[in-house]
C-alpha cells in the first residue's frame, strides 16, 4: 500500500480540529436539551399543554439519545487518532480517503465496508 494514501500530519490536524469542534457543539446542545426538559416540566398546567410537552419530551429524549451515540463516535475517532489508527478502516485495514473523512470525520470504515455494512443492516431489517 502506498504511503501517500495515508493521511498526512496536517490532514490529521485539520480533521482533529473538526472533531473537537463537533464534540464541543454537541456537548453544548446536550446541555441545552437538558435545560429545556427541566423548564417544560415546571410549566405543565392544562392537559393540552401536558400532551404537547410529553411529545416534545419524547422528541428531545430521542434527539439526546442520537446525540449521545454521535458523541461516542466522535470520542472514539479522537481516541483512534491518539493511537495512530485514525483514517484506517476498522474492517479491512485499508486507508480511508481524506475526502471521505472531511465529509464525515467520524467515519471508521472505508466506503466499501460501510456500504456493505449498510446493505447487511437493511437486509436484517427486512426479516
Ligand atoms: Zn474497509
Amino acid at each position: 500500500m502506498a504511503k501517500d494514501e495515508y493521511l498526512s500530519d496536517e490532514e490529521v490536524d485539520t480533521l482533529k480540529a473538526l472533531l473537537d469542534e463537533q464534540l464541543a457543539s454537541m456537548l453544548e446542545n446536550t446541555r441545552e436539551n437538558v435545560n429545556t426538559l427541566t423548564e417544560t416540566r415546571e410549566a405543565e398546567s392544562d392537559p393540552l399543554d401536558v400532551a404537547v410537552t410529553e411529545s416534545n419530551r419524547d422528541f428531545t429524549l430521542r434527539l439526546a439519545d442520537r446525540e449521545r451515540r454521535l458523541i461516542g463516535k466522535v470520542k472514539h475517532a479522537l481516541q483512534r487518532m491518539q493511537d495512530g489508527e485514525y483514517g484506517v478502516c476498522e474492517s479491512c485495514g485499508e486507508p480511508i480517503t481524506y475526502g471521505r473523512l472531511m465529509a464525515r470525520p467520524v467515519a471508521a470504515q472505508c466506503i466499501d465496508c460501510k456500504t456493505e455494512a449498510e446493505q447487511l443492516e437493511r437486509r436484517a431489517q427486512v426479516f
